[in-house]
């Protein structure tokens, strides 16, 4: 692989823009595909021409001016034997007004489209014709993601070059029992120059052979970037953790409920995976009220018995808090000490809490991921659990092998609250054991969800002013802009002063994502202790927050969240025995699709069929959060489009670890360059 700069006409100054599309050597160049393409095989007949499309034209100049105008702007006339088109430009420069002279004979190539002289072309691409110029290319021609800066000439040129000189030097990375059975060089040849007869329509699904062999390899990559990580952790020392005799037996006698079957199913996985002397990293699915936390719970009692330490770590402050009350009502009652730390706490109590970790006070210790600031220290950390909602990257769970003691890796337990599809799972969470808890606690009743325009709002609101007289609880959730908590916010203090104007003798509370921790938290208590019967909330209650007695819920904005985020949201009410209730207020008008979305939620309570659903209509970010999406990187994957050949790429991964290992290091430095480097077996 050589450096960029050894083609000829790179220079600096172009490495650097090549840099922006994260192209550092000339192999990177040979693997930047093409977005699109373009047929420029045949000259078109000037009067045979359609408005929208792209045409490659040719023909000869017969006037330059420089009309009048807001926008300085330079019109030129080219003419061929049936009509006549204006090419338009409003960045002139002088390479392009000496090849538009008067009588200079040029093919371009741009979309029509219609401008103040009928039929112009914008900044088409321009060349010469001379008696040498031969016939138009033979090719489909490459669209490239490019940057500022970068003609798509000039790229097609460096890749050209790079194609010409460099790509014999490819090495094959995959053994070709496994894939597809296209030559790496040839799919590249094949994907930079499709020939004209290529199917355009299959290159765009990216269901062509050539880039299916290209997709295939990148996953198989990722597959294999996963299992050396997992082989990597799972080789780490981790304390031996006997199962608990009582702790656990006492936590489970001061509930008023017993263990479903899925929820013993994944505990004994969890005892099996803290028994050995290799640190567990195991995460635990399951659908929103599924009683994932006593099954953390129940973990923290093998581990506390043992006389180990236990970190219980959530990602925002309201959930945080909430683990913080349970977690102490549970233990503190079986003599096992729980401590508080988040990154809003300052001063004395922080300085407190951090001592009672440091020295082994604290036995539990609940909080953000102040938790894993450098400064904390632990005595000993023997379990570290995050209840994350997709909000921890991968490289911060990994920061936390050096809490333990010297030489050893306290285990680890990531819940998720969302449902993960399965195919997603294995790329994001790949490097991790996965339990799914598939079963909900008995005696639920089902929450009946509509979907109802925002023009009723006001009904809307009278019903819910009802039910609350009757002494019923309801969450208002205002969305306005996913992105500002700071606009949550006023929308959600504006409606908490409308609502409350409108019905003074309701008792209402706000929380939001700008209110002090202390705040939030008084009013989150006077709703659990049902002070409170109508709580205005923005999304900050999405996740964990657990109130069994409110069952109404209503969504303003539905239509602008993920479906994943809808159920997550939803899921706050129909935890208690009372028939719960549902209505997300969309505005009109409102997308096909959009209604089709939001009619998935009506239609369905099962986290993991709307998890699959939000995959395919929204891609994988908006179900893991842009951090995990980030981390996965892909260049030419597509997880919704490609999911089927996962398991083959798993395969393969697996193949290539127990028999050709020395393929990890160069697959990896091809695919995942920026990837975090870890320590390789
Ligand atoms: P999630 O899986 O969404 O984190 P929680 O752990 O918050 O769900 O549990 C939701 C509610 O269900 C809590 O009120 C919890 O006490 C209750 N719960 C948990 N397990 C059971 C069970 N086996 N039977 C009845 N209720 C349960
Ligand atoms: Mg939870």
């Amino acid at each position: 692989m050589s450096s960029i700069q050894t083609l000829q006409g790179i220079g600096q100054a172009t490495a650097t823009l090549l840099e922006k599309l994260h192209i550092f050597s000339t192999e990177d160049l040979l693997f930047h595909l093409p977005r699109d393409y373009e047929d420029r095989s045949t000259i078109i007949a000037m009067n045979q021409l359609t408005v929208g499309r792209s045409y490659l034209l040719e023909g000869v100049v017969q006037s330059v001016d420089f009309p009048p105008g807001k926008r300085k702007s330079m019109a030129v006339l080219l003419q061929d034997e049936t009509g006549k088109v204006t090419l338009r430009f409003y960045h002139i420069y002088k390479a392009l007004t000496e090849r538009l002279k008067m009588g200079n004979r040029v093919r371009v190539f741009g979309e029509v489209r219609v401008g103040a002289r009928g039929l112009e072309l914008y900044h088409p691409e321009i060349q010469a014709v001379t008696a040498q110029t031969g016939l138009p290319k033979t090719q489909l021609t490459a669209i490239y993601p490019s940057t500022d800066g970068l003609t798509q000439p000039k790229l097609r040129e460096y890749v050209k070059l790079a194609l010409n000189q460099h790509s014999d030097d490819l090495a094959e990375l995959i053994p070709s029992k496994f894939h597809n059975g296209y030559v790496l060089k040839d799919a590249l040849l094949y994907l930079h120059e499709p020939p004209i007869s290529a199917n355009m329509q299959q290159l765009a699904q990216a269901t062509h052979p050539a880039q299916q062999r290209l997709i295939f390899e990148e996953l198989v990559a990722h597959q294999v970037s996963l299992l050396t990580r997992r082989a990597y952790i799972r080789q780490i020392q981790a304390p031996i953790i006997q199962s608990s005799q009582t702790l656990g037996q006492q936590l489970l006698a001061q509930l008023p409920f017993k263990l479903t079957q899925a929820q013993q199913r994944v505990s004994k996985e969890i005892a099996h995976d803290l028994q050995q002397n290799k640190a567990m990293l195991r995460l635990v699915q399951g659908d929103v009220g599924a009683g994932k936390t006593l099954v953390a719970a129940l973990a923290a009692c093998h581990v506390l018995e043992s006389g180990w330490q236990v970190a219980l770590m959530a990602p925002t402050e309201i959930l945080a808090e909430q683990h913080f009350l349970n977690f102490s009502r549970w233990f503190e009652a079986l003599g096992i000490s729980v401590a508080w730390l988040s990154g809003k706490q300052k001063g004395k109590a922080r300085a407190q809490a951090e001592q009672e970790i440091a020295t082994g006070t604290a036995q539990l210790v609940v909080g953000t991921h102040a938790l894993f600031q450098e400064n904390i220290r632990f005595l000993k950390l023997g379990l570290v659990i995050i209840d994350e909602q997709h909000r921890f990257g991968v490289d911060q769970r990994l920061a936390l092998r050096n809490k333990g003691e010297q030489g050893s890796t306290p285990h680890q337990l990531v819940m998720t609250a969302t449902p993960i599809p399965r195919t997603l799972a294995m790329s994001a969470y790949g490097d991790l054991d996965t339990s799914i808890i598939d079963e909900l606690p008995p005696g639920r009743t089902p929450i009946q969800t509509v979907t109802i325009p925002l023009e009723r709002r006001n009904q809307v609101l009278e019903r819910i002013a009802n039910n609350c007289r009757e002494g019923k609880q309801a969450y208002w959730v205002c969305t306005l802009v996913e992105q500002s908590e700071t606009l949550d916010a006023q929308a959600a203090e504006a409606t908490y002063s409308e609502i409350k104007t409108q019905f003074p003798e309701l008792n209402i509370g706000l929380v939001h994502g700008k209110m002090k921790a202390a705040e939030k938290q008084s009013v989150m208590h006077a709703f659990k202790q049902n002070q409170l019967q109508l709580l205005i909330a923005t999304t900050v209650i999405e996740v964990g927050v657990d109130v069994p007695n409110a069952s109404i819920m209503v969504i303003e904005n539905a239509e602008r969240l993920g479906l994943s985020q809808l159920h997550q949201l939803r899921g706050r009410v129909g935890r208690g025995a009372l028939a719960s209730f549902c209505a997300l207020l969309y505005k009109t008008p409102l997308s096909q699709n959009g209604y089709e979305r939001l009619a998935i939620l009506r239609e369905s309570n099962d986290g993991f069929v709307i998890a699959e659903k939000d995959l395919e209509l929204r891609g994988p970010g908006e179900l893991l959060g842009t951090k995990q999406t980030g981390d996965m990187g892909f260049r030419v994957a597509r997880l919704e489009r490609d999911d089927h050949l996962l398991a083959q790429a798993h395969y393969v991964a697996e193949q290539i670890l127990a028999h050709y290992p020395q393929l990890i290091e160069p697959l990896l430095k091809r695919w995942l360059p920026e990837a975090p480097r870890y320590a390789y077996i």
